[in-house]
């Protein structure tokens, strides 16, 4: 996402998912961010198309693992399914995350007139 006012990244992955990106946690909570190059309020508008196909796509993927993993237990034994479960569900997590931070549309917000 790139900062409507200085036409910059706004934040980078990393800050998007370990810090609130300068605001209280209640704002973090309502989307609120502020740039890190120029400090500008900004706030989340909603998600690119992109994203959506993206978050069908990881459906999809719970979706199979969920249909096959009886037979990946009888196969691989209840230890390594469960190990694959939780790769699985960290990778969908970052991914989502990720998905999320990539596509997010933002816009400055007038911090006179924030609610
Ligand atoms: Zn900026």
């Amino acid at each position: 996402m790139n900062c409507p006012s200085c036409n910059q990244s706004a934040s980078s992955f990393l800050r998007n998912t370990f810090s609130r990106q300068g605001v209280s946690i209640t704002q973090s909570a309502k989307g609120y961010l502020k740039c890190q190059h120029c400090g500008t309020l900004l706030r989340i508008t909603g998600f690119g198309k992109q994203f959506w196909y993206f978050f069908t796509g990881t459906f999809i993927v719970l979706a199979a693992f969920a249909l096959l993993y009886r037979r990946l237990m009888e196969a691989a034994g209840t230890g390594a399914t469960a190990a694959i479960w939780i790769v699985i569900v960290l990778a969908v997590m970052l991914a989502v995350t990720f998905g999320l931070w990539k596509n997010a549309k933002v816009e400055k917000v007038d911090e006179g007139a924030k609610s």
